[in-house]
């Protein structure tokens, strides 16, 4: 059976990490040209029972421990007066919470872990079509194609594999300008003293700012806000937008270097879901792309030990295998699709501190 992953994220390499320790091969097709193409990102809370299970899948929860941060979960939530409405601690280097790890350290971890020549790089998937014997003839950017037979699409938000299974398309649901401080201990040790070794959260009305530590010693600085409101491609229009913010917050602001990157934050419909296809299916943000509140790694890495364990326990039968793996995803997605769209909606919402906080302190 030749086997091709769309895609090179946390999904796609997580499931071509535990196919592989399950004897089964596939190649890996990634647009970016290299692991060092693009900076990563930030930081990730990988929870117990979803990314920190399918890193165990895998056989890589020494290493993961080795790299992860426990003490990156600590969470401090303020108003914009700066005053502190809820400090979580978590317990001093114990990973049975949520420890942070940086996106790049991650990656790199399943990307040491496969066989070289699994991801196949520069190859931009642009079209997929009927195999001359069956399965699929995937079509790339540069005018290489490949043929397989079975297509798993772990090509993240924008998904081309995902429209053959569904009409679905993702929402605006916020955007998001974010900036970086470098070296931020020695050139800014109150900013890193206001932030400490994990995240803050600063809610004002129908706006967000959050800073968050990452592993290299700078800060990453996220403003989010409603979707149409668009107009924040400078550090001036991105301050005003905060103006009358306690000095210390918007200082996180002034401090950023560089350029501001704003960005469309989209989500599919809560609810997606398609009938089924021989051959291919979707893991990850192509199948469920979720409001970013801390679940979508996760569940994609969740999602690939699934499929990877149905496809092991039956290779005679992929379509069954995939279909299995289809039904139990659908049934887990649902609700964490409804949470995360409505704990995102309460971040932006103009009551957002007293939501965010009555929501952490719930009891459960
Ligand atoms: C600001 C922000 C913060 C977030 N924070 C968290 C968090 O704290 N915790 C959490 O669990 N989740 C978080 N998420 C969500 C998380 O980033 C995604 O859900 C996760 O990366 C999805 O993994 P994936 O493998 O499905 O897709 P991706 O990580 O997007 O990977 C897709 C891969 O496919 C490649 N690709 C795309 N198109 C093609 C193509 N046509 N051909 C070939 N390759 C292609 C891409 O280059 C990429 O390498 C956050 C998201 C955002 C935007």
């Amino acid at each position: 059976m030749r086997m091709a992953i769309a895609g090179a994220g946390l999904g796609g390499l997580t499931l071509a990490r535990i196919l592989h320790r399950n004897g089964i091969d596939a190649v890996v097709y990634e647009r970016e040209a290299s692991r060092a193409a693009r900076s990563q990102g930030g930081s990730l809370d990988l929870h117990p029972e979803s990314g920190q299970l399918a890193l165990a899948e895998a056989g890589l929860t020494g290493r993961f421990r080795s790299a992860a941060r426990p003490e990156g979960e600590e969470l401090r939530i303020l108003d914009p007066a700066g005053r502190t409405l809820l400090h979580h601690r978590p317990q001093p280097g114990s990973f049975s919470g949520r420890p942070e790890i940086d996106r790049s350290a991650l990656r790199d971890l399943l990307l040491d872990a496969l066989p070289h020549g699994t991801v196949v790089w520069g190859h931009r998937l642009v079209a997929v079509a009927p195999g001359p014997d069956g399965g699929f003839r995937l079509e790339f950017a540069d005018g290489h194609r490949a043929d397989c037979d079975l297509l798993v699409g772990a090509d993240g938000a924008r998904s081309t594999v995902r429209s053959l299974l569904t009409d679905a398309e993702p929402d605006y649901v916020a955007t998001l300008a974010e900036l970086n401080i470098s070296d931020v201990d020695r050139r800014y040790p109150d900013l890193a003293e206001l932030v400490g070794p994990g995240n803050l959260w600063c809610l004002g009305v129908s706006r967000l700012l959050a800073a968050q530590r990452s592993g290299d010693g700078s800060l990453r600085i996220a403003a989010s806000l409603p979707a149409d409101d668009h107009h924040i491609g400078n550090k001036r229009a991105l301050l005003d937008m905060f103006h009358g913010w306690e000095p210390r917050l918007t200082a996180l602001i002034e401090a950023g270097d560089g350029r501001v990157w704003p960005r469309r934050i989209e989500a599919l419909p809560t609810g997606t879901r398609w009938a089924g296809r021989p051959g291919v299916t979707l893991i990850g943000d192509a199948a469920h792309l979720m409001p970013p509140v801390g679940e979508g790694a996760n569940q994609a890495m969740l999602d690939a030990a699934e499929l990877a364990r149905e496809l092991a326990a039956d290779p005679a039968d992929p379509h069954a295998a995939i279909r299995a793996y289809e039904r139990g995803m659908f049934a887990r997605i649902g609700p964490i699709a409804e949470m995360s769209a409505r704990v995102h909606a309460m971040m932006l919402s103009p009551t957002a501190a007293e939501d965010i906080v009555r929501f952490f302190t719930a009891p459960r």
